[in-house]
């Protein structure tokens, strides 16, 4: 025997699945190009709004400004007007000059009023100022025409102390008032022709990085519709196709095999199942990094026999399928089998091993064995396990067979019912510390009391099962039973915790953490009281997907074994990073140790191994007293087999386990 085949080498991963997300950038792009347009269509909104208002103020402080302007200079004509007509008041003040003097007078009251009222509320002031200089300057002027009566001198003196004052301080006012509001004027005019300037640059500038931002985002929206159509079509191929050899997976074989079946008419449709011989000792033995070699190789060989039209499919595991849409008769779909065997018998070498790889092949024909895919599936099925049976290479499949292998078809119906009828039971086998001999739990074996063939092994239904989808219900039926176990004897005060088998498929089923959980709620048990075993190729069968079901069941307090450890391909690397508790070395292994030294020494470097991972190790196949003091030296933690005790009905356990604490008594 060869040791090597299960040595704790490092694992050799599977390639991993390059996960292409090229639809992340598009999407960035496509944001950023949305952000882009809308930043430029609002700034382009502030800026006309901003310099509509801008203008329409500056306008009205043009017109404002020209108002106040046009009656200041109104203001400074009727005022010099006045001062005109001072020199003729003098000289004849009771003359047509009075009436004109007060009517000017009045016109630069008015003016005076009406630059007020157009300058605006803040103007009052200055107004009433205007008002009150203006009326000094008209007493002045009174006074002058009445010293101007008495003495010509005075007159003249008067005139050049008094009135002419009065007169320049309002005209420098009134002169400097039109002035500033002239220049204001023309800033605000200014200001409107820059806003202009401005405005006729900037506005097509803005308009222009508008249209590119446009251009640029209908350019990243249509290639994000490219990337999108394209990821579908990647999505499509990939749930189509096995990932490891690229081959048409069950799901094609399916639609091409109906297309396939609607085109035939009178034509004949041959479906052929191939099922590799011995590949699971390939893989046990060598690992998967081989057993994907040899799969590669196959589909290889066997896309190279067939014709173009033909179709190759591999249905999972060692399992492949070859759709023929227009065979002539059986012989010919006969002869291309043949020919698909001689193909995979030249040896298949992978770093530098050469592995002999056989096959056996099943035939249905549409017509004679069915006239749909699944009863051709079915039928080829049938066909192939004659052939591997029987070891005939080639079968094609005839009614007769079904007599053959009733077995299979047969009992998978059955079972189906007898998990309904509560046909299976469970018996339980003690398991004991080491030193120390303390029972410290049970594992739940289920058997199947059949109506007519009695007690059945599982190792007669459970691999069947596990090939369907059977073995879901068949699980939760076991755990359920198994609780309800655990919590009578709780109820009666033996805590023993119980250990059930979970299968490949529990692992890959997204329910079933919620199951465990509802069955332990249900039992109202707490989760330290189930222990499930899971055996190394359920969980290298898709490794990321256990190590996360495994994750959230020992998160929620459940007890996590590694079964039948040593007996396949093991990775070191896997181990390591799984959660589990427990290892339980496979009993083929403790079974020889007594008589073969180097399985004594792989039993103690997995007890190492295990202790350094911190699992609690198990030894299960104890078929004697001194294999169980050797493995109590070599430090193993719980023993299991039947020298402690066989696997029995609960009744029986109770009883041995009652007898067996009167004789420690
Ligand atoms: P296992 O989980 O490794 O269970 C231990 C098997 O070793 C049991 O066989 C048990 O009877 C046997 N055994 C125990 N002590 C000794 C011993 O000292 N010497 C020898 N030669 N054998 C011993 P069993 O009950 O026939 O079960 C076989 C396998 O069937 C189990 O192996 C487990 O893989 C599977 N199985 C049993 N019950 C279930 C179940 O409820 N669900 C699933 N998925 N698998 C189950
Ligand atoms: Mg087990
Ligand atoms: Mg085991």
């Amino acid at each position: 025997m060869q040791r090597s085949r299960w040595l704790l080498t490092p694992g050799s991963p599977r390639e991993p699945v390059t996960r292409v997300r090229r639809g992340a950038p598009v999407r960035l792009s496509t944001h950023a190009a949305s952000a882009g347009l809308v930043a430029v269509l609002l700034v382009l909104t502030a800026f006309s709004v901003t310099a509509a208002v801008t203008n329409a103020r500056a306008s009205a402080e043009a017109q404002q400004s020209a108002a106040v302007s046009k009656w200041s200079e109104q203001v400074e004509r009727s005022l010099l007007l006045q001062e005109t007509l001072v020199d003729q008041l003098t000289v004849e003040p009771e003359n047509w000059s009075r009436t004109a003097f007060d009517a000017a007078g009045a016109a630069t009251r008015d003016a005076i009023e009406e630059m007020g009222t157009v300058a605006g509320a803040g103007h009052t002031d200055r107004t009433g100022e205007w008002l009150r200089l203006h009326a000094r300057y008209e007493f002045a002027v009174d006074q002058l025409v009445v010293a101007t009566g008495q003495s010509p001198r005075t007159a003249e003196r008067f005139e050049e102390v008094y009135v002419d004052p009065h007169y320049d301080a309002l005209a420098t006012l009134v002169r400097g008032e039109a002035t500033q509001h002239w220049e204001r004027v023309g800033e605000a005019l200014a200001f409107v022709e820059e806003v202009q300037r401005v405005l006729l640059v900037a506005t097509p500038v803005a308009f222009g990085a508008g249209l590119a931002l446009v251009a640029w985002f209908t350019s990243v929206l249509s290639r994000s519709r490219r990337e999108t159509v394209a990821q579908a079509e990647r999505n499509r191929q990939q749930a189509l196709h096995d990932a490891l050899t690229g081959l048409p997976n069950r799901t094609l074989l399916h639609q091409q095999g109906e297309a396939a079946l609607a085109d035939a008419g009178t034509g004949t449709v041959a479906l052929m199942l191939i099922d590799l011989d011995r590949f699971k000792e390939i893989n046990d033995t060598l690992g998967h990094a081989y057993g994907d070699v040899v799969l590669q190789a196959v589909s290889d060989r066997l896309r190279a026999t067939v014709r173009g039209s033909d179709t190759v499919a591999r249905l999972g595991g060692d399992e492949f399928a070859v759709l023929l849409p227009h065979v002539v008769d059986e012989e010919s779909a006969q002869q291309l089998a043949v020919r698909a065997l001689a193909a995979m018998e030249a040896p298949i070498a992978v770093e530098g091993i050469s592995l002999d790889v056989d096959a056996s092949i099943g035939i249905a024909l549409s017509g004679r064995h069915g006239d749909d895919l699944e009863s051709l599936l079915q039928n080829a099925d049938i066909a192939m396990y004659s052939a591997k049976d029987r070891g005939l290479g080639v079968c094609v499949y005839n009614p007769s067979l079904n007599d053959h292998s009733p077995e299979r078809l047969g009992l998978l119906g059955q079972l189906r019912r007898a998990i309904d009828n509560r046909e299976l039971v469970l018996h339980f086998q003690p398991k004991i510390t080491l030193p120390g001999a303390r029972v410290c739990g049970v594992e739940a074996l289920v058997r199947w009391q059949h109506p007519e063939r009695g007690l059945i092994p599982p190792g007669e239904f459970i691999p069947l099962a596990e090939r369907t989808p059977l073995i879901e219900p068949l699980t939760r039926y076991v755990i359920d039973a198994a609780l309800e176990q655990c919590a009578r004897w709780r109820d009666a005060g033996r805590l023993l915790g119980v250990a059930v088998n979970v299968s490949a498929r529990n692992l890959h089923d997204e329910h079933f953490v919620a199951e465990v959980a509802e069955l332990l709620a249900h039992w109202r048990l707490p989760a330290s009281c189930l222990e499930l075993e899971v055996t190394e190729s359920a969980i290298t069968a898709d490794p990321d997907r256990a190590r996360r079901i495994l994750g959230e069941l020992a998160e929620r307090g459940v007890t996590l074994s590694i079964d039948d450890f040593g007996a396949g391909y093991t990775s070191l690397a896997q181990l390591k990073d799984l959660p589990v508790h427990r290892v339980k070395i496979d009993r083929s292994l403790v079974a020889s140790m007594a008589a073969d030294p180097s399985d004594a020494l792989i039993v103690r470097s997995v007890l190492e191994l295990g202790h350094n991972l911190g699992l609690t190790t198990v030894a299960e196949g104890v078929e004697d007293e001194a294999t169980c003091q050797r493995l109590g030296e070599m430090g193993c933690d719980v023993a299991q087999g039947h020298h402690i005790g066989r696997p029995m009905a609960a009744e029986q356990l109770e009883a041995w386990f009652d007898a067996r604490v009167a004789v420690r008594i």
